[in-house]
């Protein structure tokens, strides 16, 4: 399967247009701004194919891409952007709850990307709790890695660790979209994943 056939499909408002199929699904999930469109194109080997947010927290779609009819990869929308209005955030958690119940048994691995340099926030570890919750398969992706020094990234692992509790054995990856840091761990753990 090549990543750099990726195509996008369609922007999901709702259930009736989420994919059809058994082809596992590898969804991304995380914060508004948090670099989760970077890491996408990123992996995908396109500039400015997942859209780079000009507005962040203004697109509540589920965003669809298929991978040469072996999987899709979907791009939840961005939580957590302090000025979505109650309306925008009641309609994001409906979207995903209906994700979630329709997708579930397709899906193939989350991908959680949160901000290296920072301790995740309520809303990260809300997101953490519904992975655990639902059992999925989860690999955290911690993103602007090229934002730290080195002497900085094992401190900001921990606390990564130490806050959002993955159970045991789950990988973390410092990730940089912008540099390519981490990419190809990525990319391999998205491919063993769709095997399992
Ligand atoms: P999204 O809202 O999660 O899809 O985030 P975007 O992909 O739109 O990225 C948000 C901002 O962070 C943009 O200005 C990106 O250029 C920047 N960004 C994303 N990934 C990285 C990274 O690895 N390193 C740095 N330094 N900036 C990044």
């Amino acid at each position: 399967m090549n990543l750099n056939r990726t195509v996008f499909v369609r922007s999901a408002a709702s259930a009736k247009d989420f994919p059809s199929g058994t082809q596992g699904r590898l969804v991304f999930v995380g914060r508004s701004n948090v670099g989760k469109s970077s890491t996408i194109n990123c992996v995908v080997g396109k500039k400015g194919f997942a859209k780079v947010s000009a507005m962040p927290g203004k697109t509540v779609y589920v965003n669809l891409f298929n991978v040469e009819d072996k999987a899709w990869i979907v791009d939840l929308p961005g939580y957590g952007y302090s000025k979505t209005s109650k309306e925008e955030r009641s309609r994001y958690s409906k979207l995903i709850d209906e994700y979630f119940q329709d997708d579930m048994d397709m899906i193939a691995r989350m991908y959680l990307i949160v901000d290296i340099r920072h301790k995740p926030t309520a809303d990260d570890l809300t997101m953490m709790e519904w992975i655990k919750a639902y059992n999925l398969p989860v690999t955290i992706v911690a993103n602007k890695h090229d934002k730290l020094k080195p002497s900085q990234v094992a401190p900001a692992v921990e606390l990564i660790r130490e806050t959002l509790k993955p159970d045991e054995g789950t990988l973390l990856i410092p990730f940089s979209a912008e540099k390519g840091t981490g990419k190809d761990i990525l990319i391999s753990d998205m491919m063993a994943a769709l095997k399992n």
